[in-house]
């Protein structure tokens, strides 16, 4: 199967998942599930935390606020969004957006978990502390750093499909409190180019 097919079955298995407490709140605003979107062959990928209102309603990550502003980072680090993939932990939009649950959490893990199995990234960058937290939590790398903290360093992780580094870093809607933070987010995108290179 190509890696186009097999993300298309993950869709449809994402349309199908009534078990989720998510699902009635989709059902009832109309709303889609929001697999992740980019290059099949993304050496970087993004995970931010859950879709908001414009994903749900588009069916695509990233296309609101947060996304333009993203946009605009990486347009600014030289690094296309058509080369990179962007998806998030949890795959559809929490009510108010509230933060995802630990449950909701687990249940769209191996959505998240399969991606990355088709795309094979060698550099993941996590937008916000609910992305992070579930590759730390996953590697048992738990540390009570605040973001701050924690952006200054990288990890190197061993997945299946090969090693990965991992770039934590702020998730563009926190700009909306400290624009100044953009130049920090654009630094963490430039550290994940450069080690694409090395991995
Ligand atoms: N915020 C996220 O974490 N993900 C999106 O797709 C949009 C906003």
């Amino acid at each position: 199967m190509t890696k186009k097919q097999r993300l298309k079955e993950l869709q449809i298995e994402l349309e199908r998942l009534t078990n989720s407490p998510l699902y009635g709140y989709r059902k009832k605003n109309n709303y889609k599930p929001v697999l992740g979107n980019g290059s099949l062959k993304a050496g970087i990928m993004f995970v931010g935390e859950a879709p908001g209102r414009n994903e749900a309603e588009a069916g695509k990550p990233f296309c609101g606020v947060s996304g333009k502003r993203l946009d605009s980072i990486l347009k600014t680090a030289l690094l296309p969004r058509e080369e990179v993939y962007i998806t998030n932990i949890v795959n559809d939009r929490p009510p108010k957006n509230r933060k995802p649950t630990k449950a909701e959490i687990a249940l769209y893990a191996p959505f998240l978990l399969n991606q990355m199995q088709i795309i094979k990234p060698r550099v993941i960058v996590t937008l916000g502390a609910t992305s992070v937290n579930f590759f730390l939590e996953k590697f048992n790398l738990k540390t009570l750093k605040v973001m701050s903290k924690l952006r200054e360093n990288f990890f190197e992780l061993s997945f299946s499909f090969g090693k990965v580094f991992l770039v934590p870093t702020f998730h563009p809607s926190y700009l909306t409190y400290r624009p100044e933070k953009k130049v920090v987010l654009l630094q963490d995108i430039k550290k994940a180019k450069s080690l694409l290179k090395k991995n």
